[in-house]
């Protein structure tokens, strides 16, 4: 899930991205169906009593409602770059299923070509890459399978292509690049289960979209990737992958596929422009204002009450530490610390100033005190089991954290958008809820098909 890690130097928000709508055209055939079915439709709403068309309001979740989108027979899908190396490696395990050829970044000219490869390793050598037993002289080199998935790096088979990058300190980097809506595809199915309701799981393609996009137009002219296949951006595994004891697994699905399918090029608008759909798994109880976490989050990123993600197995955790183990990890976190301050005598809960604001505790030491805000004090404390930034701290001897929720909790609850589509709320009320005053329209390139 996105948790506000930059790839990229933040620039200008880039024209590319900048959607329209797409329009109907009224001249034809397909046009003038939907001008006499509009107009049809007027009417009946028009001659319609009031009182049944409240009662009908009450009964149905809302239909979605969007710009017409005139579907498109031509033009290119936009690719996304995935970084699946956060840290630069000096080695990364690599097969191929299939025939490939492998290129320079950006350069038509064919270094190799091959039936497959069999499992191997690529390393970077003085003056470019071994890949098992070929040298390639370069700095940047991009792998093209003849047919997609074909390409396994570190245990994943991914779509599309794989680009190698040298890295200083004889590291590399890998980054797939693929169409957007395959990309999330795997993100659906990566980030939320299978068995979660399908309105809910639409809400997750469409969140997931609009981050991906919005990534894409946040990334500098010269970046080498978009986001990162994990949490820091969010979850993607692939087309497949090998879990434990070797069993493969799918990172996609043909519900994964459907879903995106159903709600392909739809993604979250506020004022008009694509902001960063920030979300998380559990919020337990109140989502956090965007703000409070992230500079880039607009107004619509706000803080709602969510009882939604009660049945989350996170919407409520405890944790204990001893008083050394607390005082271990807090020291590093805190505001203006010294070593003379002595040592660590209670940390107090301040009262947040309104729900959806993010919790600060006052560490009180012998001489001297300082704050220590929630997500620090999460960071510090994730390897003992704290998964949010909310909680309240207890101090008998023992430090005892009672907490809520799994995630930082910013925008969409994950758990809250199953309990919502559980009552029967639909895509546009799940996300109008988490988002509010934003819109779901299609995204003009992101429609096109090949
Ligand atoms: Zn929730």
């Amino acid at each position: 899930m996105p948790s506000g890690f930059w790839n990229g130097r933040q620039s200008d928000f880039n024209p590319l991205f900048v959607f329209t709508t797409r329009k109907i055209r009224m001249t034809n055939g397909r046009g003038r169906a939907f001008l006499f079915l509009a107009v049809v439709a007027g009417l009946t709403y028009a001659f319609w009593p009031a009182d049944r068309r409240a009662a009908q309001k009450m009964q149905r979740p809302p239909l979605l409602q969007l710009a017409p989108v005139q579907s498109v027979g031509s033009g290119r899908l936009s690719s996304i770059r995935v970084n699946l190396t956060p840290s630069p490696v000096t080695s990364l395990p690599i097969q191929i299923d299939g025939a490939y050829r492998i290129q320079p970044v950006g350069n038509p000219r064919v270094l190799a070509e091959a039936a497959k490869l069999a499992a191997t390793s690529v390393t970077v050598t003085k003056t470019g890459f071994q890949i098992g037993r070929n040298h390639y002289p370069v700095t940047r080199l991009e792998i093209h399978p003849q047919q997609s998935p074909a390409i396994w790096i570190n245990g994943h088979q991914y779509r599309g292509t794989v680009r190698i990058y040298r890295r200083p300190g004889s590291k590399l980097m890998a980054v797939n690049v693929l169409p957007l809506e395959e990309y999330v595809a795997s993100v659906v199915d990566s980030e939320m289960p299978a068995a979660f309701p399908p309105e809910a799981r639409k809400a997750q393609a469409i969140v997931a979209r609009t981050y991906a996009i919005y990534q894409m137009g946040q990334a500098s002219r010269d970046a080498l990737f978009e986001v990162y296949a994990d949490t820091r951006s969010q979850k993607y595994l692939g087309f497949q992958y090998r879990g434990a004891g070797d069993r493969l697994l799918a990172g996609e699905s043909a519900s994964s596929r459907k879903i995106v399918d159903e709600t392909r090029g739809m993604v979250c608008t506020y004022a008009g422009r694509l902001f960063c759909t920030y979300y998380s798994a559990v919020c337990g109880g109140h989502t956090l204002q965007g703000t409070e976490l992230f500079s880039d989050a607009v107004p619509a990123v706000a803080a709602v009450p969510c009882d939604f993600c009660r049945e989350a197995k996170y919407y409520r955790w405890d944790v204990s530490l001893t008083a050394a183990e607390m005082e271990k990890k807090v020291n590093p976190a805190v505001k203006g610390r010294t070593g003379s301050w002595g040592r660590l005598v209670a940390l107090d809960n301040i009262p947040p100033a309104a729900p959806g604001r993010l919790l600060e505790f006052d560490a009180k030491y012998q001489q001297g005190h300082g704050t220590i805000r929630g997500d620090r004090l999460r960071t510090a404390l994730s390897s003992h089991g704290v998964r949010s930034p909310h909680f309240r701290i207890e101090h008998q001897g023992k430090y005892s954290l009672h907490g809520r929720g799994h995630g930082h909790g910013v925008g969409l609850c994950q758990w809250g958008a199953r309990g919502q589509a559980k009552i029967g709320r639909g895509v546009q009320q799940i996300l109008q809820y988490y988002y509010p005053g934003s819109e779901i329209v299609i995204v003009g390139n992101s429609v096109a098909r090949n």
